[in-house]
């Protein structure tokens, strides 16, 4: 039989190759703007066009290349940074494999052009899916340019597996910021679709933190320090108060390396316990200086993780660091979770009457506060869709003698509206409907046996269909706020509140003064605690930066999803007995109560045969 096995043409090699590095545009930027700072720049600039779909392109000052290493640098396994194996434990430069380059030329259309400072003129090379086209002599500053335009041309598999223009952006971004926080001693800037998003001076490490994530973060940083012969820290800590419901702000460098280590971030949350609101995270940016030695930064592709040899003493060190850093500063003292909400508020607005126009729904309805139950006294009608929950509950008998219309006008604030829905002829048993298992369930008895509903999901519902509600119909009740909320974003947060504002409007919320790093909110929807706006603001960013999958993104879903989530009542909270009925009636009265708004199940139903069963 004929011999069967053939190598690989290069070009194939090289996109097969290319899966390793580029796995989305994101990887593009983070490999260039690493060989630009490899090359010594002082400035580098990053420009965008569609996400990186379109174009990509890092110009730097740096020491540029000659006409031999310009052409070098496409080769796979090419590269200046190494010359031995031995030379892995001593690199003090970002790149090393030689591949970055001779990736992206494999599934890309790039264009470089270099100059090093000695020459009358550079080099601009043109190659496309591994193929030269062009090489020429060109005038060009001091420095290098790489353009990557039309990314995974010849891999449509991989270009359609892109996400939308915003979650790619976001992974850019992140990239970005990740390699500009370590290196403030460059200017770094960066353009999107032609509009200039940062710009960073040469600084220090506290300035670049705040000129990238916004003036409001300075007064968050907590300095760290620690210096031993094993380790070196330097950096910064956020301040518990205001840790943040997700782990955006959080980054680790590794002989300015950005890296994740679970276990380092572990040691950072053991510095925090116990001072950390359930649910949030510590923000901190750390740099972590080690020998090289002691380190293996080789053994993930995308060189994000590393191998420490000696990683307890490093989180005993980082750990005992942190918390020196929280105790000196002086945080802990000054906590205090037990705040009473409505000591923020001035007492004259506790009592304002709020104009509830007439709506089907009480859209007010929100168990937890007691002014609520104030504005609830005007005759709120409940018109539950019968249809849903008739089959629950089918059979009962109603203290309204079964007339249908019974069910329509229900003042549910009141014990006879609940004594019609749960079935009993004792008036004892009527208030004993409902019981909170471990301030998670609600266990209440239908005719064919029990109920158990999960109380945050069912709320979730609940909320979520009042919300959707109310930005479709665009109608959102505001309450006004006596003093506008001043809050405070990052350029990035405001340009995605700006797209969201109409949608939020409807749900009640109304802006003024919308400026480049903040805005203020001058009225909340009604069912809008004015304590929970900012993390209300802060979650809708963060679902809708991290949104999949695109296709079915709808901003008024996610939006309406993402309130929900934040304002619905948590496990673990009591609840009293006629808050219990009324979440009951509310989820029933909703169009899918069988689901959250995420489609997790909100409650199920066990017969009295199923219990038998288990009695056997
Ligand atoms: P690596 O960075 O791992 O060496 P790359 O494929 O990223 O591999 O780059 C190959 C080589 O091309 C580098 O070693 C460097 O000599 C040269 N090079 C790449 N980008 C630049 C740049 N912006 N300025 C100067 N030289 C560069
Ligand atoms: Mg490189």
């Amino acid at each position: 039989m004929a011999d069967i096995i053939q190598l690989l043409p290069d070009h194939v090699a090289n996109q097969i190759a290319a899966g390793e590095v580029v796995q989305r545009p994101a990887s593009v930027v983070k490999e260039l703007l690493e060989n630009a700072i490899d090359a010594g720049a002082k400035t580098i600039k990053l420009i965008v066009k569609d996400a990186g779909k379109t174009l990509i392109q890092v110009i730097d000052d740096g020491k540029g290349m000659s006409v031999t290493d310009a052409r070098l640098s496409f080769e796979r396994h090419a590269t200046s940074k190494i010359r031995t194996a031995d030379d892995l434990f001593q690199l003090n430069t970002k790149g090393f494999r030689g591949e970055a380059l001779a990736s992206i030329a494999a599934i890309a259309h790039v264009e470089l052009k270099t100059k090093q400072e000695q020459d009358d003129v550079g080099t601009t090379i043109v190659i496309e899916g591994s193929e030269v086209t062009s090489q020429e002599v060109v005038v060009t500053p001091k420095g290098t340019s790489v353009s990557v335009k039309n990314l995974f041309f010849n891999i449509p598999a991989r270009r359609n597996f892109l996400k939308s223009n915003t979650v790619e952006l976001r992974h850019i971004i992140d990239e970005f910021h990740r390699v500009a926080l370590v290196h403030c001693d460059i200017n770094f800037v960066m353009y999107n679709n032609g509009s200039e998003t940062f710009n960073l001076p040469i600084s220090n490490f506290r300035q670049r933190i705040v000129n990238i994530f916004g003036n409001k973060t300075n007064e968050k940083l907590v300095p760290v320090e620690e210096d031993t012969e094993v380790l070196k820290i330097s950096g910064f800590v956020g301040k518990p108060e205001f840790a943040k419901k997700t782990r955006g702000e959080q980054y680790f460098f590794v002989n300015n390396r950005f890296i994740k280590s679970a276990y380092l971030n572990h040691a950072i949350a053991s510095a925090f316990e116990g001072l950390l609101r359930s649910g949030t995270h510590a923000s901190y940016f750390l740099n972590l200086k080690v020998d090289p030695q002691t380190i293996d930064i080789n053994i993930h592709p995308t060189k994000t993780e590393i191998k420490f040899d000696d990683e307890h003493t490093l989180y005993a060190l980082l750990r005992s660091a942190v918390k020196h850093s929280l105790g000196q500063f002086n945080i802990a003292p000054v906590l205090d979770f037990e705040r009473d909400a409505s000591l923020d508020t001035p007492y004259n607005f506790n009592k304002k009457e709020t104009n509830t126009p007439s709506i089907d729904i009480d859209r007010s309805f929100n168990p937890f506060r007691e002014d609520i139950k104030v504005s609830g006294r005007q005759t709120t009608a409940f018109k539950p869709t019968v249809n849903n929950w008739e089959s629950l509950y089918i059979g009962l008998e109603s203290n309204e003698n079964n007339d249908p219309n019974s069910f329509r006008e229900v003042q549910f604030e009141s014990e006879e509206s609940t004594a019609s829905i749960f079935d009993s002829d004792n008036p004892v048993a009527q208030v004993q409907t409902t019981y909170q298992l471990h301030n998670k369930y609600i266990v209440s008895t239908i005719k064919s046996g029990m109920l158990v509903i999960d109380q945050h999901r069912a709320h979730q519902r609940i909320l979520y269909e009042d919300f959707l509600k109310n930005m479709t119909i665009k109608e959102g009740v505001s309450q006004q706020l006596l003093f506008p909320l001043q809050l405070h974003f990052s350029v990035q947060e405001i340009q995605i509140l700006n797209k969201l504002k109409d949608d939020l409007e409807h749900t009640g919320f109304v802006f003024s003064n919308v400026l480049k790093e903040s805005l203020e909110i001058t009225g909340v929807p009604i069912s809008v605690p004015e304590s929970e706006v900012s993390i209300i603001l802060e979650q809708l960013i963060s679902d809708v930066e991290n949104e999949v999958p695109d296709a079915h993104f709808s901003a008024t879903d996610l939006l309406a999803k993402s309130m929900a989530k934040s304002l619905a009542i948590k496990t673990g909270q009591s609840l009293e007995r006629d808050e219990q009925e009324h979440l009951v009636n509310k989820l029933f009265a909703c169009k899918e109560p069988n689901v959250s708004p995420t489609n997790k199940i909100t409650f199920i139903t066990m017969s009295v045969d199923e219990l038998d069963k288990k009695f056997i």
